[in-house]
């Protein structure tokens, strides 16, 4: 099979001619109505009516069974949906029951959803569905799986992204749901963190630019007016400051100064909100000693009047009630409750009881809450389920709709996502990309598995029940056999963290040329993916060891959800890979690359640390370089952000600027000749870093301020240029405002370095 980008129109065009010519639910972009209609909607409701509106439950409220515990197979119970809609007027659903379902069993659930809604309740407004879609579907039983976040950006190709994301909404309002939590716009600034893999990764313009795309992908470029049947409203998520935390456990207090917030966390929600996006969630953590939840300075100073955000905000998962209960910032739900309004919510994410739409009435009717209030977050919510096309009909469509559903065009999509994020980190001796003929034996607790290759968010929320895992698809053992037929021995050797059968491996060793030893982590997110230490766990650290004892070549694979250290072993292997947790096609992808079909072109997102308390980012600043000797030693990640080899000698040279002074309105073109030294094609990220010599508030060693993915041809050679202003060299200063001080920048691009001179007059 080939891949490459020139798919991309043809799948374009087939994604939009079959949602034009047959989904029975397909409406043009142009509005789904007007402002008076929403108005006229608004005067008609009542306090009930409208406090409806604003909650949200999960789908186990509504159906047979337990929460957290349903009968299968998953239905709806009636008694208990007619409660929900009729009664209580409950407006938001979200979730599965625990774990994903065919499109038919969706759209039966939405579909006796949506019915209660619009023929018993007074005023027959649709329910709006939301979902957790986090790389593909995931909740949507044969849906396409994509890398995670984390590996779609060290791909450094955001229109893999828009594709991957454009998908996904197809997918999604395929089962019946027109709103989605993704894409995940925290930047991971703390490897400990179960999240780590859900984000675009370290850097604040890799989110930004990631975000930007999956944006696009998710609601289309022209989403103001409304979304046709192709798309989903986005919600970005979690604003703000979620990556933050200092102790690296998920929902822990963040500190973080107002200038840090601003220059690393904010950019990548201005920009979202700047594309369009419908929605957002907010973080369950706190800032500082304030939950966010219950914070009016950020919820509406920073969210509403100063980034002017006029889309939905939807509160995390029993966010007012970990108001009380967990932050302790307020002695009873009721205070909860009226702190999160007041500082800004839009609605509540309750999800698995009454008493948000209960103690809100009481609220209002003491007159602690304003019906007024109640209508600036009803409006917002009725105008997003408007823009959706689903104020006055479920619009609904039928299992024949959307013909592309898990079709192949989306899975060579995912394949080539896949294809395009694994970083080859280290390759001594060329032992890559292998010979046809040589023996290969695979061993490791995620050689043959699906679940470790797809992670958190596969088809249940932790992705680690293995009955639910697509046979269909190819583990790496299997994608490798497919690779070299004949060639290839597998034994599993160790689990996680215990040996299983390392004899056995040993013995198989003997007659096999090359080991790949396929290591990481298990799937896990949010709580439950809290860890201690950040190191691989010391069962397969000893593992790796046994192997590098027989004396063969090691390669070794990374499979997992942050950056595990592996010092110890890596620097004796004889390459390494860095697979993230690359989805259904990962095993696949990472054949193409052992075998040489795909020449490597992934960079890492992130630094990837040497040390346990070696933290330091690739922009750190000028003291966090100085080590105990007084040198400048102390930076010593084991490879650092941008990182990442090919097949190809890739030559950079004749790094040029355009003038070498900058004033106030004017751009430089900084441009730079690569050339492919290779007979193979070679896709080269290239990215663009500059620093600030001195400036008030403390410079970093650099920052990232663009990049670029091209394509060369063997033994070719291509000039990338890239322009630069003044808002892309200005950092937040001592008034938490952007300023750009006179004085001497570099710009950097690979190895080569040019210096200019800012001048404001
Ligand atoms: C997570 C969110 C997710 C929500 C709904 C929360 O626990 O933090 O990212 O969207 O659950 O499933």
């Amino acid at each position: 099979m080939k891949f490459n980008v020139f798919l991309k129109p043809a799948f374009y065009f087939l994604t939009l001619l079959s949602g034009a010519l047959m989904c029975s639910a397909f409406v043009s972009n142009r509005t789904h109505g007007s402002e008076e209609e929403l108005d006229a909607l608004l005067a008609k409701m009542t306090i009930e009516e409208k406090i409806g509106q604003m909650t949200q439950l999960n789908l186990d409220v509504v159906c047979v069974g337990e929460i957290y515990n349903l009968q299968e197979p998953h239905r709806l119970d009636m008694t208990k949906l007619r409660n929900a809609l009729v009664k209580w007027q409950v407006g938001s659903i979200l979730n599965c029951g625990g774990h994903a379902y065919p499109r038919k069993q969706w759209l039966e659930i939405i579909g006796g959803i949506q019915e209660v809604a619009t023929t018993e309740t007074r005023l027959k407004i649709p329910v709006l569905y939301g979902i957790d879609a986090i790389h593909g579907a995931n909740y949507v039983s044969n849906a396409t799986l994509f890398p995670q976040q984390l590996a779609q950006a060290a791909s450094f190709n955001p229109e893999l992204t828009r594709q991957a994301t454009a998908i996904t909404a197809y997918e999604t309002r395929a089962a019946g749901i027109p709103w989605n939590f993704s894409p995940v716009l925290d930047v991971a600034r703390n490897p400990l963190w179960s999240r780590f893999f859900e984000t675009y990764g370290e850097d604040a313009l890799m989110c930004s630019r990631f975000g930007e795309a999956a944006i696009w992908g998710y609601q289309g470029k022209s989403s103001a007016a409304a979304l046709d049947a192709l798309h989903v409203a986005a919600c970005m998520k979690h604003f703000l400051g979620y990556g933050g935390m200092r102790s690296g456990k998920d929902r822990t207090p963040a500190y973080i100064s107002d200038i840090q917030l601003r220059e690393i966390y904010l950019p990548s929600f201005m920009k979202a909100i700047q594309t369009g996006a419908l929605t957002l969630m907010i973080n369950s953590g706190e800032i500082n000693g304030e939950p966010v939840h219950a914070s009016k300075k950020i919820l509406t100073g920073l969210l509403r009047d100063e980034l002017k955000f006029e889309g939905v905000a939807v509160t995390d998962w029993e966010d007012i009630m970990k108001l009380q209960l967990n932050h302790r910032v307020a002695a009873t739900l009721k205070e909860a409750t009226l702190q999160a309004v007041d500082a800004g919510i839009d609605m509540c994410m309750v999800p698995n009881d009454f008493e948000f739409p209960r103690l809100l009435l009481e609220l209002v009717k003491e007159g602690k809450v304003s019906e007024a209030r109640l209508d600036l977050s009803v409006k917002r919510i009725l105008k997003l389920k408007q823009k959706l096309g689903i104020l006055k009909k479920a619009n609904l469509p039928a299992l024949s709709d959307y013909p592309l559903f898990g079709s192949q065009q989306h899975m060579d999509v995912a394949r080539m996502a896949a294809s395009e994020s694994i970083t080859l980190l280290e390759n001594r001796q060329q032992t890559l990309p292998f010979k046809s003929q040589q023996r290969i034996l695979v061993t490791g607790p995620a050689a043959h598995s699906m679940s470790l290759l797809n992670g958190a968010w596969t088809r249940t929320w932790q992705g680690v029940d293995t009955t639910f895992d697509d046979q269909s698809k190819n583990t790496i053992y299997e994608a490798l056999s497919n690779a070299s037929p004949g060639k290839i021995t597998y034994a599993q050797g160790c689990s996680v963290d215990s040996m299983t059968n390392l004899n056995r491996v040993l013995e198989l060793s003997r007659s096999c040329d090359v080991i790949v030893a396929c290591v990481g982590e298990n799937p896990s997110t949010e709580k439950p993916g809290d860890i201690n230490d950040l190191e691989l766990s010391p069962t397969q650290q000893q593992f790796v060891k046994e192997l590098l004892k027989t004396g063969k070549p090691v390669v070794l694979v990374l499979v997992e959800n942050r950056p595990r250290i592996v010092r110890e072993i890596a620097t004796a292997c004889s390459a390494v890979v860095m697979a993230y947790q690359p989805g259904d096609f990962g095993g696949d992808a990472l054949a193409d690359i052992l075998y040489g079909k795909v020449n490597p072109s992934g960079r890492l997102p992130f630094t990837y640390p040497q040390f346990n308390h070696g933290l330091i980012w690739y922009d750190h600043k000028y003291t966090e370089t100085f080590d105990s000797k007084y040198g400048n030693n102390a930076f010593q990640p084991q490879w650092p952000f941008g990182h990442g080899l090919s097949y190809s000698e890739v030559r950079y040279a004749d790094l040029k600027i355009s003038s070498n002074t900058l004033h106030p309105g004017e751009k430089l073109t900084i441009s730079i000749q690569l050339t492919n030294a290779s007979d193979r094609e070679v896709k080269e990220p290239v990215l663009l870093f500059a620093r600030d010599h001195f400036a008030s508030i403390t410079p970093s060693v650099r920052q990232l301020k663009d990049f670029t993915k091209i394509t060369l041809a063997p033994n070719s050679s291509q000039t990338v240029s890239f322009t630069l202003d003044e808002s892309q060299l200005s950092f937040i200063g001592k008034e938490a405002k952007p300023v750009l001080e006179e004085g001497d920048f570099d710009v950097m691009i690979g190895s080569l370095k040019s210096t200019f001179k800012y001048l404001l007059k």
